[in-house]
């Protein structure tokens, strides 16, 4: 289960041409791409294992993903699909779901979303007949979403000087709505508000409900998994472990249990980068992929920070919401128990927001969304490599106040108050779990909740961070938030420079490598991956 080399420093070659911070979709597909032009990467990974969100581990003689569910876009050669088979040298294969890949239980009404764009449309239809067309017209703006992507990815890759030259074309490939709330759009659609929970029933995708949400991002997922829901064979952990020999192959290395201390400045231009161990990796080329919050407030110097903006910068943005995790293991297979490959989301009414609201305000309330998800029943490889099992994850939001006061204790050793808050936590999760599924009282045999301070933890984001900075409209209008640094030799990418899910990552990954080597030698890469 992990992957990486683990860091020591005499592990090190002696240069490097560039140092990546973090090895998540991000941090791992710049690398990769730079590792196919000939740098030779150093990948620094603070935790056990590689891949950031998509690492998987396992306890108890079961395995569970922590950061990734289900992945849009790669049931035909698509650009997602080709960018996954080009950085996995086409050894990371996809499992289909369901066609009916997320189910909606809605107050007491359940809805779903069915895989393929007219299959979608005609479900919406069946479910609320007497809004074909606020369907339709939904239709065609999720369509028209796509020109205004090109143009976010655009905008995140230019020069400033080549950004306001091109300012006209992105503007006019940008409608004004696409900065606008979700529900703003929607509602200009329809007042039909079971029809707008439905078709915002994912929001939990992209950690913000949509009175709050930009309608960008709500369209982007819509979109990436209109055609249906994949899981990577063999597990989440895949994906770095089939991306990591690309970078090996070119010399470079992914080391784990390499936390950087600082990225170290010298006459205003990054010089390399200080360990946790205080050994100090010389190098003039850095990327970051720790998110910004993890870059600018700690890795860089406040001095740096400051001079170059970023103490302004990051009062535009706030992190996103932290979350509950329930990892469950059953003595049963998911065919023997029954489990579907169709992602649950239940919510107590269809006012997302208010109900978000209300439980931020009263713990005791009801859990606002509670998501349920069936990994070993997506995998079709689960079995060989853990015979007579299944496994069930189950995700919930939490604020990380609620945790504050255990910050700075150690994972496992933080006390009887904290277990069983987190217990009581659990049990309630757990209760929304057999409520749909009657038939699993008494199986399972296994299960622990993970709270905001185990991403602490684990994945370093500060305040638990589901997915980085929250994608508001005023987040989405950053142009701070790309590739460039302000800071020579300085590079930026992860989930925080473009949007948050896997495919976000990696698309970022891409924009960061085509920044830094500039376009001339990223064409011949580009048609090598995309023909
Ligand atoms: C519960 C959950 C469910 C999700 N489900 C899905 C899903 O189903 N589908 C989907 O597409 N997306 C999903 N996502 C989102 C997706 O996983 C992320 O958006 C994406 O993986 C982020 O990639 P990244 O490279 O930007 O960041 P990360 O994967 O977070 O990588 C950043 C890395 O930097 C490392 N780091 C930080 N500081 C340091 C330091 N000082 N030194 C060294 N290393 C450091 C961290 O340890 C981490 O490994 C989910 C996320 C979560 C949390």
């Amino acid at each position: 289960m992990r992957i990486g080399y683990r860091y020591r420093p005499n592990r090190l070659a002696p240069e490097y041409d560039a140092i990546v911070i973090g090895s998540g979709m991000g941090g791992l597909t710049t690398a990769a791409l730079l590792s196919e032009l000939g740098w030779k990467i150093c990948v620094l990974e603070q935790h056990y294992t590689a891949g950031g969100y998509t690492h998987s581990y396992d306890r108890a003689g079961y395995e569970w993903d922590v950061g990734v569910h289900y992945i849009g876009d790669v049931g035909a050669k698509t650009r997602t699909r080709r960018m996954f088979d080009f950085l996995s040298d086409g050894k990371l294969e996809w499992a289909p779901m369901d066609d009916e890949y997320d189910r909606f239980y809605i107050g007491d009404k359940v809805f779903c979303a069915r895989a393929g764009k007219k299959e979608f449309r005609d479900n919406l239809v069946a479910q609320f007949p007497d809004e074909e067309q606020a369907i339709d017209r939904y239709m065609q703006l999720l369509t028209g979403v796509g020109g205004a992507l090109s143009a976010l990815g655009m905008d995140r890759v230019l020069k400033p000087w080549q950004r306001f030259v091109s300012a006209p074309y992105r503007k006019w490939k940008t409608p004004a709505h696409i900065y606008q709330k979700t529900w703003d759009v929607l509602s200009e659609l329809t007042d039909n508000q079971d029809l707008i929970a439905t078709i915002c029933g994912q929001w939990g995708d992209m950690g913000l409900p949509p009175k709050q949400s930009v309608f960008m991002v709500h369209a982007m997922i819509a979109r990436h998994y209109l055609y249906g829901g994949f899981y990577p064979v063999g597990g989440s952990w895949r994906i770095a472990d089939s991306i990591i020999p690309k970078i090996q192959k070119a010399g470079g290395e992914v080391f784990t249990y390499a936390r950087v201390k600082r990225i170290l400045v010298e006459d205003d231009a990054v010089s390399g980068v200080e360990m946790e161990d205080g050994h100090i990796i010389e190098c003039p080329c850095v990327v970051s992929s720790a998110g910004i919050d993890n870059t600018f407030s700690h890795l860089l110097s406040e001095d740096a920070a400051k001079n170059h903006g970023y103490t302004d910068s990051l009062a535009q943005v706030r992190p996103s919401m932290a979350h509950l995790g329930v990892y469950i293991g059953l003595k049963s297979t998911a065919k023997e128990l029954g489990l579907p490959r169709t992602n649950f989301w239940i919510y107590p009414s269809n006012d997302f927001d208010a109900a978000l609201q209300e439980f931020y305000k009263d713990r005791n309330a009801p859990f606002p969304v509670v998501y349920i998800s069936f990994p070993s029943a997506k995998d079709p490889d689960y079995l060989n490599r853990h015979p007579g099992t299944a496994t069930i994850e189950i995700v919930a939001p939490a604020p990380y106040e609620w945790f504050e006061q255990w910050k700075g204790t150690t994972w496992g050793k933080r006390g009887d108050e904290y277990e069983s808050f987190k217990a009581e936590l659990g049990e309630r999760l757990m209760r929304h779990l057999y409520d749909k599924l009657p038939q699993l009282e008494g199986k399972v045999d296994y299960y622990e909740v993970s709270t905001p301070l185990s991403t602490e933890w684990f994945s370093a984001y500060r305040r638990g961070e589901l997915y980085g900075l929250d994608h508001t409209p005023e987040r989405m209008q950053q142009t701070w938030l790309g590739p460039r640094s302000q800071v020579p030799g300085l590079w930026l990418t992860g989930q925080d420079t473009l949007t948050c899910g896997v495919t976000g990552a990696m698309m970022s990954g891409m924009l960061t490598t085509m920044a830094m080597v500039g376009m001339r030698k990223m064409t011949p890469l580009m048609k090598k991956i995309y023909g």
